[in-house]
């Protein structure tokens, strides 16, 4: 199977965008100023229902569309595309337009670990017992998703990018770091990389003998944009990787997939069955994760189904992540409650082996938190969520669930107000007072 990938130049040789109408093509030629597109011929011909392309998961998740930009930012670029005005001043008005959709999230710059003084741009350390890795690479994703949270680093001129060529600091961190267990691949796609380079970096990780260093993970959505990878009837490649993965298991770490599927459509054809049996049989385990996204995936029948789909090929659901606040995340966003109700709607009644899923979470600043309720005063009548961190900067304050007043429209916990005594309350107006009056 050979690629042809898909972009703004050339996706209208695609056969099926010559059926669509002019007024699409230019929508996605303009919100593509601002959020990059790029697909391949395994997403168009064999992911994509072009019968119901408007409502399509995997049509939306790849394809722009002018809702995904607020009006005033659409018209914008649209008005300088059509005064034909010169590349570089359409760049320049899009770069403004990605800089106010919050493009780091999370305070993601401040994870930026320091090695003998010196940061290591290439590496993010949030958790005590894991380290992500970005290597130079893998920055690239087969198809770019339109929610994604990664988009800066896909656009070369906002200088966001965290990654980096050299393993050697990487390793010698890790070395310095002996509560460090775990080291996990990330991008972009660390899977674009071909298996001769991955194997460079795992060898030299084999040949520093880290006894701290258990797990390996490669976090990846390419069994969703390019199952190929992983199938060597179809690639002469595929065979090296899954060699590479069995290198890892039998050097004795454990490898740990973590798979992206935003939606059973994308895991339901015999090349995805084929990889995930591949992929299990070099003993690496597929946990699989992605966010909650209004117009792809927020119905709790589509969750089921999901994991229903992912514990039979014998994967481990994972995470259901809220969608962070960056990029088109209003196109995107569902409101906490709804979340959570989806989530319990949709884990009532599945496989006690998709239990895995815990609660929906948000990668906020200090950690991940969960939604873990909605609970009721029956005296008073007020609600209020339940919220706990299950990974925090701080390791001792994960586990100690605390309540939040309720808010229906909250989409992110720092919309969220904390409950506090009466006189708590007051003490903090008057401060907030005094420091506004100043
Ligand atoms: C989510 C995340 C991890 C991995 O967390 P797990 O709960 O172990 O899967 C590590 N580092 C950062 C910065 C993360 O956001
Ligand atoms: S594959 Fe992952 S990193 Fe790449 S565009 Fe999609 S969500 Fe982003």
């Amino acid at each position: 199977m050979k690629i042809t990938s898909y972009n703004i130049k050339n996706f209208r040789q695609i056969e099926y965008m010559k059926m669509l109408p002019e007024e699409v093509k230019q929508e996605i030629e303009i919100v593509s100023k601002v959020l990059p597109f790029k697909a391949n011929n395994y997403v168009v011909d064999y992911l994509i229902d072009w019968n119901n392309y408007e409502t399509d998961p995997c049509y939306i998740l790849t394809f722009p569309n002018r809702h995904m930009l607020r009006e005033e930012h659409y018209h914008k670029v649209e008005q300088a595309v059509k005064k034909g005005l010169p590349e570089d001043e359409i760049t320049r008005i899009a770069n403004k337009i990605r800089l106010s959709l919050n493009p780091h999230p999370a305070q993601q710059q401040s994870n930026i670990p320091k090695l003998d003084g010196e940061p290591l741009p290439g590496v993010q350390h949030k958790y005590q017992d894991i380290v992500l890795f970005f290597p130079t690479q893998g920055q690239t994703c087969h198809a770019n998703c339109t929610f994604c949270f990664r988009w800066p680093q896909f656009v070369k001129d906002l200088d966001l990018q965290f990654s980096m060529k050299e393993i050697d600091q990487v390793i010698e961190y890790i070395r310095q770091h002996d509560h460090v267990h775990e080291l996990l691949f990330t991008g972009g796609d660390p899977m674009i990389m071909s298996p001769r380079t991955i194997k460079k970096y795992i060898d030299k990780i084999f040949e520093a003998d880290l006894k701290n260093l258990k797990t390996i993970r490669f976090g990846t959505k390419s069994l969703t944009w390019w199952p190929f990878v992983f199938l060597p009837n179809y690639n002469e490649e595929a065979q090296e990787m899954l060699d590479l993965f069995k290198q890892i298991v039998d050097g004795g770490l454990h490898l740990s997939i973590m798979a992206h599927f935003n939606h059973y459509q994308e895991m339901g054809n015999e090349a995805v069955k084929e990889a995930v049996r591949n992929i299990k049989a070099t003993g690496a385990e597929i946990r699989t994760q992605s966010p909650l996204l209004k117009n792809i995936n927020a119905t709790p029948e589509i969750w089921s189904t999901m994991w229903e789909q992912q514990v039979h090929m014998g994967m481990v659901p994972y995470y259901m992540f809220i969608e962070r606040e960056t990029g088109p995340y209003e196109y995107f966003q569902v409101p906490l409650v709804e979340a959570y109700n989806i989530y319990t709607e949709a884990i009532k009644y599945s496989s006690s082996l998709a239990k895995t899923v815990t609660a929906p979470s948000m990668s906020a600043a200090k950690g991940k938190a969960q939604v873990m309720g909605i609970v009721e005063n029956p005296v008073t009548g007020d609600k209020y969520f339940n919220i706990q961190y299950i990974r925090h900067r701080d390791a001792s304050q994960t586990y100690k669930p605390f309540l939040m007043h309720f808010d229906e429209k909250a989409t992110w916990i720092d919309q969220l107000k904390p409950v506090m005594h009466k006189i708590q309350l007051l003490k903090k107006q008057r401060q907030d007072q005094y420091i506004s009056s100043r």
